[in-house]
């Protein structure tokens, strides 16, 4: 039986390529037709055929309050009323880099752009521009969005600069490019005694989410802000995904380290277009009109994503919401553990804040490697016999899952009811 989702996926496959606009939306790392969204309240969305599954991506993290919360439609709907777009400063930007710095106190000064790709970008060419220098470091298996410089990957041997991991991005750039193993502080001393005065920064997830979740050691963070200030490179935390999802004040504030630059996006748009980066004053100073470092756009701090952005900042500041937000996220994991260890499956999952990792593997992964060696076939059988349970987890073994305010104990019960069914079927195949 060919169902909408399939009519439109072929539809769309003629006009977009892939049918998708973001890769991983395509399925094509767990096989199978995507779903169509039509509609999405708390803590569900429904597809074209009209089927409800309980969400656990939450459009990769923004929706952090549940799907359509009153409170942030209100908002959109009362800005969207006053005009879409002006080209001209407005007040809820104020109001919404006044929240930010006094949230993240390691931002001092910040400016609103619209993807989390054009924050981690302007940060790496405000610290190449500060610094004078052209080099940097990142981690494999950490995603900064799609910009040249970032999409990268180790080179053969050890602290041999990187390669392309995408057609069309020029060597002549991932030259610059130096990629190391994520939560290992011994090479990240190498790689600064062997060239720290050419570094320009370290950017790095302080709690990756792009390689399904893997946190970092506290001594790797220390390590890398350490050298960073040794050798006068600039430390960047990406927390496009872990800003405002793991706590309050986002993964710096667990480690109790701070950055010089620190990007954001995803939860701050409350599922609007809204990123950002800030840091240090005397590095944002250097940023164009004050400055000599160019970043423009044109829909930067728009005034409707700004209000969604701004509601669900509100939202999330309710005292106890990170506590109820954790517990519910610790119930899942749980109860994902408990359910395949009755079932004998190899499986273990982790968490922190509304973020988690499930790992077919009998070990949290501490590093790409570690994590790219767990069980992918098996991810995508549990994947499909869950989406047949009206249950959607992210459709690649290796992405992070997002809880929302709005899964509470039945929710999550009922998850873990589905998933005990699609162990055992694991469990027999
Ligand atoms: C999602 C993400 C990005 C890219 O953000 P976009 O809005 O998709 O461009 C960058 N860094 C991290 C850590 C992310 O999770």
């Amino acid at each position: 039986m060919t169902s909408n989702n399939d009519i439109l996926f072929a539809r769309a496959q003629l006009t977009t390529p892939g049918g998708v606009n973001s890769p991983v939306r395509a399925f094509r790392s767990v096989g199978g037709t995507p779903r169509f969204v039509t509609r999405a309240h708390g803590p569900y969305f429904w597809d074209a055929d009209d089927k409800r599954y309980t969400d656990y991506i939450g459009s990769w993290g923004p929706a952090i309050v549940g799907h359509a919360h009153p409170v942030v439609v209100q908002a959109v709907q009362d800005a969207a009323a006053n005009g879409l777009s002006f080209g001209a400063p407005t007040e809820g930007e104020v109001l919404m880099a006044e929240e930010i710095c006094r949230l993240v106190p390691s931002i001092e000064q910040v400016r609103l752009v619209s993807s989390g790709t054009e924050a981690t970008m302007s940060a790496l060419r405000l610290a190449r521009g500060a610094t004078g220098r052209d080099k940097i470091i990142k981690f494999e298996g950490c995603y900064h969005g799609h910009a040249d410089s970032l999409l990268v990957k180790a080179g053969s041997g050890l602290l041999t600069f990187g390669n392309p991991t995408s057609a069309g991005v020029p060597q002549d750039f991932v030259k610059h490019t130096l990629v190391l193993d994520y939560n290992n502080p011994e090479q990240l001393e190498d790689a600064f005694r062997d060239m720290g005065d050419e570094i320009a920064c370290v950017i790095v997830e302080p709690v990756a989410g792009n390689m399904n979740l893997i946190k970092a050691t506290p001594e790797f963070l220390s390590t890398m802000r350490r050298l960073c200030t040794q050798y006068g490179a600039i430390l960047i935390f990406d927390e496009v995904m872990s800003g405002f999802r793991v706590a309050l004040g986002g993964a710096q504030s667990i480690y109790g380290i701070v950055p010089d630059l620190t990007a954001l996006g995803k939860v701050i748009g409350g599922g609007l277009p809204v990123a950002a980066f800030g840091g240090r004053a005397d590095l944002m100073q250097q940023m164009s009109p004050v400055g000599a470092v160019y970043q423009a756009g044109t829909l930067s701090g728009n005034p409707v994503a700004v209000a969604a952005g701004m509601a669900t900042l509100k939202l999330i500041q309710v005292p106890g919401f990170y506590e109820g937000l954790s517990a519910q996220t610790l119930r899942l994991v749980q109860g994902l553990t408990a359910a395949a260890e009755s079932h004998g499956i190899a499986f273990c999952a982790d968490a922190i804040g509304g973020m988690f990792g499930m790992y077919f593997s009998a070990q949290v992964p501490v590093n790409f490697a570690e994590m790219m060696a767990s069980d992918k076939t098996r991810f995508n059988t549990f994947f499909h016999a869950m989406l047949d349970r009206g249950v959607y987890f992210a459709p690649a073994a290796f992405e992070a899952g997002f809880v929302s305010a709005q899964h509470d104990d039945a929710v999550i019960d009922a998850t873990i009811d589905a998933a005990r069914s699609a162990f055992e079927e694991l469990a027999l195949s």
